[in-house]
Order: structure tokens, then sequence, then C-alpha cells
């Protein structure tokens, strides 16, 4: 079943504005390729979880059945979760979702349109609710999609309103992290209070980085936790640069945006 969605008619700036009536978020991070707490599945991937008061969110999957394990050891139950976004099609951030909805598919799945049918047909499957994202979007009140970016893999991220300021998680960051970070400002007309997740910089020169870091502060980024395919040596520049604004993510991290300011 497809739904019919809120998406932004217009690709210029500033087309959804944060609401008022914010409630606490919390994000939870499933899974990771380490772990910030003990007796957690640790691998290459990435799953989250965001709780805002209204919504449970899952943010991708991880590779497998191995985030579902944590989630049982982190005491999140699979059916309080109302809605899962699928950053992009790779294996270590959608791999998990067969399993995921087999516990439950009582939830709206969102996905970058240019999934392979075989994928939606299989959410389709399960019985879930999907939602083909194409550009920006809202996913419910105060969290939106920036629509999938990039050319040869598309990938979407999620942003988040917090009573901190908005919230960028992205999943692997195929398209550019400073360019998913330019979307997600403009989505909102607002700077970005926290970017986490994959910056896909586990590759890249020290110059290349740098740059990067210098990107994030002009555009007025003022906590990072970068994790996944960010790499140890981005991790690290990243934690210089940002110093006390600088979270380390790793699966059983609980970030709640708000104790930040
Ligand atoms: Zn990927
Ligand atoms: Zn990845």
């Amino acid at each position: 079943m497809i739904l019919e969605i809120n998406e932004c008619e217009d690709a210029s700036s500033g087309c959804f504005a944060i609401g008022g009536g914010i409630k606490k978020v919390q994000i939870t991070v499933v899974y990771d390729n380490n772990a910030c707490k003990e007796g957690l599945e640790v691998g290459w991937g990435f799953s989250c979880l965001v709780r805002n008061g209204e919504k449970t969110i899952l943010f991708d999957t991880g590779p497998g059945r191995s985030f579902l394990r944590n989630m049982e050891r982190l005491a999140i139950e699979p059916e309080s979760i109302d809605i899962v976004i699928l950053s992009h099609v790779h294996g270590d951030h959608a791999g998990g979702l067969g399993s995921f909805l087999e516990k439950n598919c009582e939830v709206r799945v969102y996905l970058p349109k240019s999934f392979p049918k075989r994928l939606k047909d299989k959410v389709a499957g399960y019985g879930a609710k999907m939602v083909e994202a194409e550009r920006s979007l809202e996913i419910c009140e105060n969290v939106y999609s920036t629509g999938q970016l990039g050319r040869l893999i598309k990938e979407q991220a999620l942003v988040v309103g917090t009573e901190a300021g908005p919230v960028l998680i992205a999943g692997c960051a195929h398209p550019g992290i400073v360019k998913i970070v330019k979307a997600a400002k403009e989505l909102l007309e607002h700077e970005v209070f926290l970017v986490m997740g994959g910056f896909h910089l586990e590759w890249s020169t020290r110059g290349k980085i740098k740059k990067i870091i210098s990107a994030f502060k002009d555009l007025g980024v003022t906590y990072v936790g970068p994790c996944h395919c960010s790499g140890d040596k981005a991790q690290g520049m990243f934690e210089k640069h940002f110093g006390e604004d600088y979270i380390e993510v790793g699966a059983g991290r609980v970030i709640r945006p708000g104790d930040l300011q």
C-alpha cells in the first residue's frame, strides 16, 4: 500500500518550519560499528531509534537480525515502533528490515523512491504501509526526510526538530555529508544543532576531512556525533575541532538533545 504524503512542492528553501509544541526528544543508537555500552552486538552497519513523545521512529535496521537482539537488550519493544525509515538500499542499513517486519508490520515504512521493485514488493508483502520518498517530506510533526539525495547511490536522511534545534541523522552519507547538512538547513531554514550518523569519511584524506569540518563550522553546526562509516581518522579530527561539542556515538548511546545545551 503506497500512501499519499505531504511533500515539498517547491524544491527551494524553507519548505517546512519547526512547529510549536516540541516535546523532549530521545535518540538511542541501537546498532553501530562500535558500542558505548557493554553486552551489545557490533558490526558494520547502523540503526537508531528516535522517540519524540508523539511517535517512535526506527532509522535504519543494521545488517540483519543483530539490531533486534540489541533492541531486546536495550528493552526496546519492536511493537512500540510506529515508523521505519531506511536511508538507502545497502545491506548494512536495510538488511534487517525483513526480520523487523516479521515482528511488527503495523508500521509505515519510508524508503527512497529509487529502491528496487523487489524490495518494495517485499515491504508490501508484509502488509506494511509504504511511502516512497523522492523530494523532502514531512514524516510526522517535527520530523522530516531530506528526500533522496545523490546521484549514484540515492539516500535520504532524517531531520528531527528538537527542543534544542534540528538534529540530522545520516545513514552512510553517500551523497556527501556537507550536501546533506546543507539540505537539512535549507529545509527548516535553521542551523543544524547536531549532526550524527555515518559521515562516510573512512577513506578520505586529512585535507578533505579538514574542509568538511570547516564547512560544518560555516554552516553553524553546534554538535557532531560521527559514527559507523565515519572512520577513526575523521572521528579524531572532528573530536579535536569540536572539543566538548563532540559526542561519542555507538550502540547503546542515548542522546537527549535538550540536555546538551
Ligand atoms: Zn551505503
Ligand atoms: Zn553504511
